[in-house]
């Protein structure tokens, strides 16, 4: 029977898809890379521009050296080797937004190649090999208004490095793993906020499918300037239907460039493919070649922070947590820093596992991981929560009614359940009370326990705590209705 399931699988049988992405990410630097304008983001047009980076003739660029430490320390954090000599080279092309006729980027001598980055696939671990890492300038920003379009040059020369890897990805999930894998690389060592909305972190993607036995690469298409993830994983999956159904149809992929469209979610040509050559790439005369000492890069290595990768390792080991709950905390530095905290201030070592549930969970349903800033609720706080628990001075179901409180007064839990009468009842006599009263009260239910519905056993439980408001001791609960029932019997 042929049903549309079953196309597509034969579908994905048939064809492998084989993606690359070159990602561009602002480096964190106060001023641009060739002149002394602030990269700082304002609204109003043209205030952070200057000769130099509006491109008029006879300026002189000026490389900045902290844009050369944060492209050097973040191509040591994916694993490659910085070349002792890079050179910048004018990559010629118009556009209104590029007052100077050209882009002084990198070409054949970039700064860095030949590194990695290691992404989970499927309880698994990849490795994605990086083919270069290059510094450039961005390009100004065309504004269209009313009554014409306008050129805005806040954005000219604003350093930026590009990423390119090869074409190890596989799938859409693989790709926006690998890219979120390079973001918290990037924060992780001050390199880029990694900002998408603001167009600070974004990234072509290239897609070809090939025949699941061929060696040889099918041809590309490349979609640019994505700036989500979840952009990305669209557009790859649109590419991949789309070439897909020309090479069923017997026709060839063309080679070119498109964009995505995210409302229709969609790609669409843009322009056919350009070739290097087309860009009368030569070396930038304005700037001298780029020379690296051994001792400039030594000195940055021994700057990068524990990187994500180790942070996890040691975080599986050292709290004795599953991979993922591991992987999930170290996502962002200050998010393994909070539950790092939480683990000390409760001080409880064994209990790792139940603040990274907390910490996951709770936690993160109130503030996104790269706000963690911004929680209600500190480290300090969660950590003096989940030793009430452990300690049996609440329950675990009313802990999660004292965090919605922690959360709105920002309050101490120990206050709050003080104040509140939160406080477990571990009173035998209290639970006994409770107990029996239930029991008395469901006569009906007892009868049907006790002909083998033991199923109603967890009913009890439920009456008694709704009773005690949910404070009694779940433990002392179950411990008194089964002797209590087993009487009965
Ligand atoms: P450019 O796009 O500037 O011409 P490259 O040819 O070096 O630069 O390729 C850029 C990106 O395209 C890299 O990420 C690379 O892995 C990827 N890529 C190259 N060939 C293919 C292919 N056949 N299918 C998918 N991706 C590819
Ligand atoms: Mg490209
Ligand atoms: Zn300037």
């Amino acid at each position: 029977m042929k049903t549309p399931m079953k196309t597509k699988d034969k579908r994905e049988d048939r064809f492998e898809a084989v993606i690359g992405l070159e990602v561009h990410a602002q480096l964190r630097t106060k001023s641009k890379i060739f002149c002394g304008c602030s990269t700082q983001f304002v609204s109003e047009e043209n205030v952070h521009v200057c000769p130099v980076c509006a491109g008029l003739p006879g300026t002189l660029p000026v490389l900045n050296r902290k844009a050369v430490d944060f492209a050097i320390k973040m191509a040591l954090a994916v694993h490659c080797q910085i070349k002792e000599t890079s050179v910048f080279a004018r990559k010629n092309y118009f556009y209104p937004d590029l007052t100077k006729g050209y882009q002084i980027s990198q070409y054949d001598q970039p700064l860095a190649e030949e590194g990695w980055v290691e992404i989970q696939t499927d309880h698994q671990s990849k490795k994605i090999r990086i083919q270069r890492v290059h510094m450039e300038e961005d390009a100004g920003k065309n504004v269209h208004g009313k009554r014409g379009s306008y050129v805005n040059l806040n954005r000219a020369g604003i350093p930026l490095i590009e990423i390119v890897s090869y074409p190890d990805l596989a799938t859409a999930g693989e790709a926006s793993q690998f890219l979120k894998k390079l973001r918290s690389v990037l924060r992780y060592t001050g390199v880029s906020d990694g900002n998408m909305e603001e167009g600070n972190l974004r990234c072509d993607v290239n897609v070809s499918l090939r025949q699941r036995a061929d060696m040889k690469l099918g041809i590309r298409a490349e979609v640019k300037n994505i700036n989500s993830f979840r952009f990305v994983e669209k557009a790859i999956e649109f590419e991949i239907q789309r070439q897909a159904e020309i090479l069923e149809g017997g026709n060839q992929v063309l080679q070119e460039t498109r964009l995505f469209d995210a409302n229709r979610g969609e790609t669409f040509s843009m322009r056919s493919k350009e070739e290097a050559h087309d860009y009368r790439y030569f070396p930038e005369p304005d700037l001298i070649s780029l020379e690296i000492e051994k001792s400039w890069i030594e000195d940055l290595r021994g700057q990068l922070p524990e990187l994500p990768d180790e942070k996890a390792k040691r975080f599986a080991s050292q709290y004795q947590l599953p991979q993922y709950d591991a992987a999930l905390l170290v996502q962002e530095k200050e998010l393994a820093e909070y539950y790092e905290e939480v683990v000390n201030t409760s001080h409880q070592f064994k209990l790792a596992k139940l603040a990274s549930n907390w910490v996951l969970t709770e936690l993160l349903r109130i503030v996104s991981p790269d706000k963690i800033e911004t929680s209600p609720v500190s480290s300090k706080h969660l950590g003096e929560l989940i030793q009430l628990i452990t300690s049996g001075v609440i329950s675990g179901k009313i802990a999660k009614t004292v965090f919605e409180k922690m959360m709105i007064s920002r309050q101490s839990p120990k206050i709050i359940v003080e104040k509140e009468g939160l406080r477990q009842v571990s009173d035998e006599g209290v639970v006994i009370e409770a107990v029996e009263k239930v029991l008395k009260e469901r006569k009906e239910e007892v009868e049907k326990y006790k002909n083998g519905n033991e199923k109603l056993f967890g009913f009890f439980v439920g009456q008694v705590m709704k009773l005690t408001e949910g404070k009694a001791n779940p433990a002392l609960v179950n411990q008194i209705l089964k002797k209590k029932l087993a009487e009965k019997k």
